[in-house]
């Protein structure tokens, strides 16, 4: 372990626990400290201050409150201020602009407000500007493209002007002018200067990043007013730790403690020679825990060498479940180091971001809040908090909402302590003009420094906070909303939370897998004690007398099972999802060991195989029961399912699990018997689960497992005459090879459901967001070592972006660690085996002979004992078509489009195969052209394009990708079963009792 890392510290509660519990706790720490109508009386002045001197036409609070972000009209003008500015040719310009005007209505009509006539001159004004646009993939003619570019460049810069309104100048330089002549207007404003940019995806923006930090630093003290201001009067300069270090996450403790740190600390020691604050901005919940060790470890530096300074000081974020403990955290620290901080009490920024990570990771619940009152009260708990830790922590409040304010005002006043508002530059300056009339109350603006380019994702976030309809400063642009809905008091607790928690996501009928936050210390420890007592358990070989007598039981064995009623054959796979849900870390364990798959890709995995028995439950349920069809009086007609005999189900190894499971329940469920062979690579995860089933009710003579080699066990199955089906998942010439094995077979002619490889590409075109396509690109290309059917084999980047993305591609490439699976910090494992790493390697040796290296992972030397881990690599090359066998391994190929899109998709078509595709572009018509004209079987927009999640993403793929039906989807179960229809001529009795009885008056 290094030496610089400190043990985690476990400061925090779970993050997960339920949102009444918290928000109870929160109110008890507000009890007999707030006078809500004394807050109201105090903010109503001020809200009406704010209306009569409303936001000028041009701010974005005007634009959001005609357009909310809720409608399409604020939705397109949204993705334009997202995109538009980045995109480097014309011609795409004006076709993402066709695209998202395109798609809205502006009605001049509809607008109202208080300025009515210049919003209905804009309104008619873009309205009118459409007629000069083309359609978003059309080519136009020569006037329409004159027009078409004035529309674009009159866009651009309405997008400029709006990020000006919320970016304080572009250079450092600037912002500190800027902030002198403002100075002069209000004596007691101070700022908090932040460098522009987001996470850093590679060591060289990382390195960027912190020049500008450190040159920040030193303008703004020379700068300063001089004179030690101490922490209330001094200038500060905001970090994002993100921006720093392109790994800080909890699973890269390690370097963030030996990399990272020393970084931050830094610029620490130049903030505090400089006498200035310095202040971490708080990010994603995930990286909570990481940020306060990492505080604390600074803050037995500063305790040493600037034990007087005080400017230490960090964000905490109030819609997050831990506000309070984060506070009293940072309380603690002060009294062990004997320093004292400046802590920023904020509600937020990623909100939908938590909120969207913790459904998809299927997580116990979520570490934000989900009604915003909740986080309104838990700000006023955490305030009350931090004012009586005001000898400890110097508090600063940042908020644009009048209730909060006044509030805040109050308490501190009550107990005499001293304190700061903060505003963002651009958003909340009519109440704060207000507040600051009172001018004892000291104020800090949060000052945004940085060009155009950089500041689409800061302007995305502001574009969002002001116009969601929860956001107070939308509410106080809007006059419908009284002053007393818009002061009322947030201190009702609601009894349930807002959103569904993750488990109920797919509804009552099906419930999500659970999943693990591997970030959180207490819910990683059951995996890796499992690992440390996971045994890989010997798999006896099957021989051709197994497989006879197996076939003959599960021949035999098919009427019961066939005969049990649905429901029961349902309820088995519902009894063995709980038990695999229940059992994860073993499984995980078993998947490390067996697999060499990562922790975060086992996780995903038995979460998969929990989901296929849920979902195949449900829809044998639904789909699966008698249906009465219609006829003529005198007849019933009913057409039933049922099994076909004896499946046989041959999965692969890359998922050992998922896949095997997901073959045998379908067929199970639909009333087969079945014989399943996994992989020879990985029998015992499949044994475990067989006898996981097995406990589940499967009774002994409707499920088998014969463990052997393809050649002999597989062919013999396949090859067996009382075989009624066959599910295969593997290579395409093995699916070829079992297609003429059953064609050559006498008797009944075999279904075979195919589930092969693929050849897949991502296109991305000019508007996409380069950091977006390196994050997918990397996880579809190099998670799993590549070993994945749906892995990204082929990245198509349009010419004009090209050498930028392929640039921050190879940056995040070397950021990558190649190791030890159970390792967390691991990203890719070795490859399955010998065969594999000889043919991947072979494969590599022979691109950097005929294309261009690009890129790769430096393998860390001195590694006893971890054989076949091959490096992500990255080669260039020229023509699509020079792709023609799939190479199962992290291997990228990288290639240059120009021209037509379409004949991208064209080319890609032509090779044949047909699985995954992955769209990267801003113009949400090209992305819907593409995929109509694309022979592929999942495509997916701006995001990775793997781990199709069942009943979501069914997966499976057409041409050389396999037979369909997709897996996990709606139509899948309708291949494992036979139909019948039965007809009764209900009138053979006599006569038709029930038509005479209908017809009767
Ligand atoms: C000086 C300054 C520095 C900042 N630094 C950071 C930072 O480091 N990190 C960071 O994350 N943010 C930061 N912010 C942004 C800040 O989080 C937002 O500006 C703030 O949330 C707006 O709060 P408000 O009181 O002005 O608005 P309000 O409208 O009263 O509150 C908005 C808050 O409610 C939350 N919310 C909305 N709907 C719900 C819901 N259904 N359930 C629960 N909560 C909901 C929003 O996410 C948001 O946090 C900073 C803001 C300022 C002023």
């Amino acid at each position: 372990m290094n030496k610089h890392l400190p043990a985690p510290a476990a400061r925090l509660p779970f993050p997960y626990r339920p949102e009444a519990e918290v928000v109870a706790a929160a109110l008890a720490a507000l009890q007999g400290r707030l006078d809500w109508p004394a807050v109201v009386d105090a903010a109503r002045p001020w809200v009406l201050g704010a209306r009569a001197h409303p936001a000028p036409f041009w701010a974005m609070e005007s634009l959001l409150r005609e357009y909310p972000i809720s409608s399409a009209e604020g939705l397109a003008l949204m993705r334009l201020a997202e995109a538009l500015l980045r995109v480097p040719d014309a011609e795409t310009a004006i076709a993402l602009t066709a695209d998202q005007l395109g798609r809205a209505e502006f009605d001049a009509n509809q607008a109202d407000g208080p300025w009515r006539m210049l919003s209905q001159l804009s309104a008619s004004a873009i309205s009118l500007s459409k007629k000069f646009l083309p359609d978003a993939e059309q080519p136009a003619g020569l006037l329409q493209r004159l027009g078409a570019r004035t529309v674009v460049a009159a866009t651009v810069r309405a997008i400029q002007l709006l990020g000006r309104q919320f970016v304080y100048a572009r250079t450092i330089t600037e912002a500190i002018a800027e902030g002198q002549g403002q100075r002069r207007q209000q004596p007691g404003l101070r700022f908090s200067f932040d460098m522009l940019g987001e996470g850093a995806r590679t060591e060289a923006a990382a390195v960027e990043y912190l020049g500008a930090y450190e040159q920040a630093i030193e303008a703004i003290a020379t700068g300063r007013a001089g004179g030690n201001a101490g922490p209330a009067g001094r200038d500060e300069i905001s970090v994002k730790l993100s921006a720093l270090f392109p790994r800080y996450e909890e699973a890269q403790r390690e370097r963030v403690f030996a990399e990272l740190l020393p970084r931050v600390w830094g610029l620490v020691q130049r903030a505090a020679r400089a006498d200035i604050n310095i202040a971490i901005d708080a990010e994603e919940c995930d990286r909570l825990e990481l940020s306060l060790d990492l505080l604390d470890a600074l803050a037995e530096r500063v305790a040493a060498e600037f034990p007087h300074w005080g400017g230490l000081g960090l964000a905490v974020q109030t819609y997050q479940t831990r506000g309070l403990e984060v506070v009293d955290a940072v309380a603690a620290m002060a009294r062990r180091h004997g320093i004292t901080f400046v802590l920023r009490l904020v509600k937020g920024a990623y909100w939908d971001g938590e909120i969207k990570r913790a459904q998809e990771g299927g997580l116990p619940g979520y570490p934000v809040f989900t009604h915003k009152h909740h986080t309104d009260i838990n700000y006023l708990a955490c305030a009350a908090r931090l004012i009586d830790h005001h000898q400890l922590i110097y508090p600063q409040f940042a908020t644009h909402n009048a209730g909060t304010i006044a509030a805040i005002v109050q308490m501190a006043r009550q107990q005499g302590a001293a304190f700061e508002l903060q505003r963002l530059h651009g958003m909340g300056e009519g109440i704060h003009n207000e507040v600051l009339k009172d001018r004892s109350i000291a104020c800090r603006v949060y000052a945004p420094v940085g060009e155009h380019r950089d500041l689409l994702a800061y302007l995305v976030r502001r574009l969002l906070e002001n116009g969601a309809n929860s956001s107070f400063v939308h509410q106080l642009a809007d006059a419908a909303v009284s002053p007393e809905d818009l002061l009322a008091s947030p201190l009702v607790p609601a009894t349930a939370p807002a959103l569904a928690l993750p488990a109920a996501l797919f509804g009552a009928a099906r419930a999500n897998s659970t999943g693990v936050d591997l970030a959180c210390a207490a819910m990683r420890q059951p995996l890796l004690d499992a690992l440390q007592r996971v045994q890989v358990e010997p798999v006896p070989l099957a021989t051709a007398e197994d497989v006879a007598a197996a076939m003959a039981r599960l021949h035999v064995g098919f009427d019961a099972w066939n005969a049990r009623p649905l429901a029961e054959r349902a309820a088995t796979l519902r009894r063995a999802a709980d038990l695999l849900d229940a059992r994860l870390p073993q499984y995980c364990a078993l998947l490390v060991k067996e697999a060499h798959k990562t922790l975060g890709d086992c996780v995903a995995e038995v979460r998969e195989a929990v989901d296929f028995c849920r979902y195949y439950a449900d829809q044998a349920e639904e789909r699966l029961k008698d249906q009465p069809l219609p006829g003529p009086t005198g007849e019933s007609n009913l057409l039933r399912l049922h099994g076909r005999g004896v499946f046989v189900c041959i999965s692969p190894w890359n998922f050992p699990l998922a896949i095997f499971a997901g073959q045998v329940v379908a067929a199970l469920v639909a009333g087969n018997t079945v014989a399943a062979k996994p992989a020879e690579q990985t029998p015992a995860v499949a044994q475990r689960f067989v006898a996981l089933l097995h406990e589940a009710g499967v009774p002994a003579d409707a499920l088998a497992l014969l463990h052997g080699p393809g050649e002999t066990i597989g062919a013999a199955l396949v090859a067996h005459p009382a075989t009624a089906g066959v599910c295969f998942t593997g290579s395409t010439p093995v699916a070829r090879l079992i297609n003429r094995t059953l064609a050559a077979k006498d008797g009944p002619i075999v279904p075979l459901i195919a589930e092969t490889g693929g050849l897949n590409a991502m296109i991305v075109d000019s508007t996409a967001l380069p950091e977006q396509v390196v994050d997918a690109v990397v996880q579809s290309a190099f998670r799993s070592a590549g070993q994945r059917c749906s892995a990204l084999r082929l990245l198509c980047v349009h010419e004009s972006v090209a050498d930028g993305v392929i640039q921050m591609l190879c940056g995040a490439l070397a950021e990558l660690n190649v190791g030890d699976p159970a390792d967390l910090a691991t990203d890719v494992g070795p490859v399955i085996d010998d065969e594999a790493f000889h043919g991947i390697s072979s494969h590599v040796q022979r691109l950097r002979g005929q294309a261009r290296l690009l890129g790769e992972t430096p393998l860390k030397s001195g590694m006893p004992g971890m054989a076949r881990l091959v490096a992500p690599v990255a080669f260039e090359i020229v023509r699509i078509a020079e792709l023609q066998t799939e190479i199962f391994g992290p291997v990228l190929h990288v290639v240059r489009w120009g021209g037509d899109v379409n004949d991208v998709v064209r080319q890609i078509n032509a090779l044949g195969y047909g699985l995954t595709l992955g769209v990267q572009t801003r113009i949400d018509s090209r992305a819907q052209r593409i995929a109509d004209t694309a022979r592929v079987g999942n495509v997916y927009v701006n995001r990775n394009i793997i781990g199709a999640v069942v009943g979501v993403q069914p997966f499976g793929g057409e041409g050389l990708s396999g037979t369909g039906p997709k897996a996990g989807g709606p139509h899948y179960l309708y291949r494992f079963c036979a139909e019948q229809t039965v007809t009764v001529n209900t009138t053979a009795a006599g006569g038709n009792a029930e038509l005479l009885a209908g017809l009767a008056p």
